[in-house]
């Protein structure tokens, strides 16, 4: 088999929920793949699951995934307006034999399998309504019932194995024996996932599926598929599975262990390229590099060094990597991410350029966007001080150095930046003989509302001149 010269990769997601992290960092891997090798990358969505697939559940992928910024070059595409693809596929199978009606009622299979059970065998399709073959030469079929809608199987190989190599796990064997033969259409006319994907990605001309490995068991039966519907010579896709995220007690990641979605992390205020650098190393490695761009990510990622064993769920670490990230974004992309995290607090914060210097100053002592607007907030709305906080710092024995410097503010010579500002810090130690450890966290804790801060010249040079005079004006 020659190697295909156009790497097309995909993401699969199935609309029942939110984009879960598990699901983005395949999607990550898969799109960083197809970019690695100049190839496609194709956004579809899994919506046959009818009952639990959502319009809504749509929007937050679509809306995850732009966030993230994996952009597509195909999609996406909807299984459920593909249905008369896989009804004829369905028919092309019936009438090669290598798939058929089955009339079993739910009831019937229950009876089965508590035989199977009874004799202590394992609960697989008996194959009943399998029409004669080569392994069953002189079988005959019941007369299908009046009235019984019937579903389609699949006509799994009966013996041999099914063997890929995985990118990820290696060598993988499952034989047939250990599988029964597969619905592939339901009875109200819906196929099932296993057979809807190896359509799509035929149709697809997908090359690399990289995905979670609850996905392994799922893989023969995808593998005969691909041989029966593809027939001789057809070229399958290499799989690699991706080992399960592990929440931080070890057990997988799950909503009750926390937030497991990709909007989640985006309204606690990652970045995505946070986001990607941290999801990225979850299961795949560069030498040591722990932080680095999503260009270096598509430069470096060839399909080798993919993690063979979970990785555990970090948040430390996540804000660790996050915190790179946001010390690297520029400053005015941080005060519009800034803005829109006030604004969901009812916080109005309308001065652009102002908002700028505030996260050129604070970004270096945060890890998120909900952190930098926590310091930010304090110029855009009324500081009231907390009591415990006033009496700690605004003591007797500093007011004279808070009016001394209060007097040199109020003088319009004194000009309103950081070397003004800092000059009249200094002016005020030394006319109240105060020093900068005393004088700092009072004038900090009127201003601000709190004790630390940045050096208190630059903070103090963001705020109005008449909003500092007035937190100054009782002492
Ligand atoms: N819809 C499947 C899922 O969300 C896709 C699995 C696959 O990539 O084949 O798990």
């Amino acid at each position: 088999m020659t190697e295909r010269s156009t790497v097309r990769t995909r993401i699969a997601p199935s609309p029942t929920g939110f984009l879960h992290l598990g699901t983005a960092r395949t999607a990550l891997y898969s799109w960083a793949y197809a970019r690695h090798h100049g190839g496609q990358f194709v956004l579809r969505i899994e919506d046959t699951d009818v009952a639990r697939s959502t319009q809504e559940s749509v929007e937050q992928i679509l809306e995850s995934m732009q966030w993230l910024g994996l952009a597509h070059d195909e999609g996406p595409i909807y299984q459920m307006q593909r249905l008369a693809r896989y009804h004829a596929v369905v028919e092309q199978l019936i009438a090669l034999g290598l798939a058929y009606r089955c009339y079993a009622t739910p009831e019937e299979l229950d009876a089965m399998r508590e035989a199977q059970r009874a004799r202590g065998e394992k609960t697989l399709y008996d194959r009943r309504w399998r029409p004669a073959d080569a392994s069953h030469p002189g079988k005959r079929l019941p007369e299908p019932p009046a009235g019984v809608q019937p579903v389609v199987r699949f006509a799994n190989p009966v013996d041999g194995a099914v063997t890929w190599d995985d990118l990820v796990k290696g060598p993988i064997t499952i034989r047939n024996e250990e599988i029964d033969d597969l619905i592939i259409l339901r009875t109200d006319g819906v196929p099932t996932y296993n057979f809807a994907v190896v359509v799509d990605d035929m149709d697809m001309g997908i090359t690399h599926v990289f995905r979670g490995d609850e996905h392994i068991n799922n893989t023969p039966w995808q593998i005969n598929l691909w041989h029966a519907i593809g027939g001789a010579g057809v070229q399958l896709p290499r799989f690699g599975h991706c080992p399960v995220i592990l929440g931080d007690d070890g057990a997988k990641l799950s909503k009750r262990r926390g937030a497991v979605s990709v909007t989640a992390y985006k309204d606690a205020g990652y970045l995505p390229e946070g986001m990607l650098n941290y999801l990225a190393r979850l299961g795949w490695s560069h030498g040591d590099d722990e932080l680095f761009t999503l260009e270096q990510m598509v430069s470096w990622f060839d399909g080798s060094h993919l993690a063979r064993s979970p990785a555990q769920w970090d948040p430390a670490k996540l804000a660790w990597v996050n915190a790179h990230h946001l010390k690297q974004a520029s400053d005015e992309r941080l005060a519009g991410l800034v803005r829109e995290q006030l604004a969901s607090r009812g916080v109005v914060a309308g001065d652009a350029a102002l908002l700028s210097r505030a996260a050129a100053l604070f970004k270096d002592r945060c890890s998120t966007t909900v952190e930098l607007a926590d310091w930010c907030e304090m110029l855009f709305v009324p500081v009231t001080p907390p009591e415990a906080e006033l009496a700690a710092h605004v003591t007797d024995a500093v007011k004279p150095g808070l009016r001394a410097l209060r007097d040199r503010l109020a003088d319009e010579a004194t000009p309103w930046d950081k070397p003004g500002l800092a000059a009249a810090m200094k002016a005020a130690l030394a006319e109240s003989g105060l020093k900068m450890p005393q004088l700092a966290p009072a004038v900090r804790v009127l201003v601000c509302g709190r004790s630390q801060t940045p050096s208190i010249d630059a903070v103090l040079a963001l705020f109005p001149r008449d909003k500092v005079l007035a937190a100054l004006q009782h002492v």
